[in-house]
């Protein structure tokens, strides 16, 4: 078995099956026998599935909030955010299975009619991380199941009570054994099961930069299709034209969230040299006011981080920037609770040569760099080698369209800290990964097109 463990105290939460690979062998054979008889259903058969999954989850919510809140450490608020968000993913797709469309060209052979058929891909696998455990699994088993294909998943071995609850909640809505598996042991070896299984046309895989190479690697053997969602390394731009109050509101929200350990988390916060210090002492202000606790009460705090590692890696960061010649505004070191929880900090006076500016911190760390011009920042903003989300605040809108233009991301969010749902396109460019997930483009990933030339009408 494998122990799940509260990272607010250490103590133990529950525990998942350490599965060998003949068992998970067992789940993929089950994933892709299921594939013919689920393809043909009705697309409205599938839908109403999901659907009915999606209300029974949502009227149990709280129950799975306290198990995120237990396995992950972000606080129940954050929990009840984040179920909401992925259901949004279950309703969009259970609506959007029937909206499948293909084409027909106009036919260069006489007495022939040409179409484009989009086909499920066919059984697919994904691998999710732990720092969203409920909304990771639905927006990828909700567009699968839509488009016609089965999944098996396994989640992440920090956070697998999220994830069984939600395949026995889908069970619950007649979501049959195979259509959707779920399988927990060892992580290497699970991946390169799937990689390494030509039945499994697809993987979906979201978490670092580094695995997600190795199974894109590994998959070239089988040639299988990926979508990959890895890390970033978000910039923040704060123009001097921008309304201070929106900017420093959007940051702190997007910064502490799951206390900054999201791959969305901005991680370069560029602010204009004639507003730095002003829009600095506003941050801070505002991040010394929220609470640093365990997430079982009902207000916003900043939660624990996942484990020892985490911990380690952003108070390095820190201190490493400290030593290069940082000043250290708020916070800076782990804080006097103990355990996994950290200080929120604010960090002044960095560099882009300075490791942190390169490294994705994933820990409730502000670091501030100055800028002057418009050019400088885009250029500095695009020197790292992710490109998954960008933020810029300013009241210019000539300025905001060439930055939406100019700016090497997936997604470009202005005057807003807030970026995803379901009916938007998630995804990076660079070596943030390639696909994307939400609204009509992430069904795409999950179907063929299919040419049909039907010939020979005259006879
Ligand atoms: P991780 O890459 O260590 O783990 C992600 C998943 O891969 C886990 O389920 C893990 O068990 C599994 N895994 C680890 N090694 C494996 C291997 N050799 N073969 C197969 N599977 C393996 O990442 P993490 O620490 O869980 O998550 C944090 C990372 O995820 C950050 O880099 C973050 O930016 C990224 N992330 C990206 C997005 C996105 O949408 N782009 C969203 C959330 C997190």
């Amino acid at each position: 078995m494998i122990e799940v463990v509260n990272p607010a105290d250490g103590s133990r939460v529950g525990v998942v099956p350490h599965m060998d690979a003949a068992q998970v062998k067992a789940a993929i054979d089950r994933t892709c026998d299921a594939f013919p008889a689920w393809s043909r259903r009705l697309a409205k058969e599938r839908g109403d599935l999901l659907r009915r999954w999606f209300e029974l989850v949502r009227d149990d919510k709280q129950a799975f909030a306290e198990i995120m809140v237990q396995e992950n450490g972000k606080c129940l608020a954050e929990a009840l955010g984040e179920i909401d968000y992925g259901l949004g993913f279950i309703e969009w797709y259970a609506e959007e299975a029937k909206r499948v469309y293909g084409d027909t060209i106009p036919s260069h052979a006489p007495h022939a009619t040409v179409m484009v058929m989009k086909t499920p891909v066919g059984p697919t696998a994904a691998i999710t991380p732990w720092n969203f455990p409920f909304m990771m699994i639905t927006r990828k088993v909700a567009t699968a199941l839509a488009a016609g294909c089965t999944m098996i998943i396994k989640p992440s071995e920090e956070t697998p009570l999220t994830a069984y609850k939600l395949l026995e909640y889908a069970r619950k809505a007649g979501i049959p054994e195979g259509v959707f598996e779920m399988v927990t042991g060892n992580p290497p070896e699970i991946g390169a099961l799937f990689t390494g299984d030509e039945r499994i046309r697809k993987i979906s895989f979201t978490g670092s930069t580094a695995v997600g190479r190795l199974l894109a690697q590994a998959s070239g053997a089988t040639l299988t299709k990926m979508t990959l969602e890895l890390g970033g390394n978000a910039p923040f731009i704060v123009f001097d034209d921008a309304t201070l109050e929106q900017a420093a509101a959007g940051l702190v929200a997007a910064k502490l969230r799951n206390s900054g350990q999201v791959c969305i988390s901005p991680n370069r916060i560029y602010v204009h040299d004639g507003i730095y210090d002003r829009f600095v002492q506003e941050v801070a202000e505002r991040v010394a006011r929220i609470p640093v606790d365990q997430g079982m009460r009902p207000d916003f705090v900043v939660g624990p981080l996942i484990n020892q590692a985490g911990l380690q890696k952003v108070d390095q960061l820190v201190q490493d920037s400290r030593r290069d010649g940082a000043t250290v505004v708020l916070g800076g070191r782990p804080h006097a609770k103990g355990g996994l929880f950290y200080e929120p900090t604010v960090l002044t006076g960095l560099n882009d040569d300075m490791r942190i500016a390169r490294t994705e911190i994933f820990g409730p760390v502000f670091p501030f760099y100055r800028f002057s011009t418009e050019d400088e920042v885009v250029r500095r903003a695009n020197q790292t080698e992710y490109g998954l989300v960008a933020y810029a605040y300013t009241r210019d809108v000539g300025r905001a369209f060439r930055l939406a233009r100019d700016i090497e991301a997936g997604m470009v969010i202005l005057n807003s800290g807030s970026v995803g749902t379901a009916s938007v396109p998630f995804g990076g460019v660079k070596q943030s990964g390639y696909g994307r997930e939400g609204s009509h483009h992430g069904i795409e990933e999950y179907v063929d097109v299919r040419y049909v030339l039907a010939a020979g009408q005259d006879v």
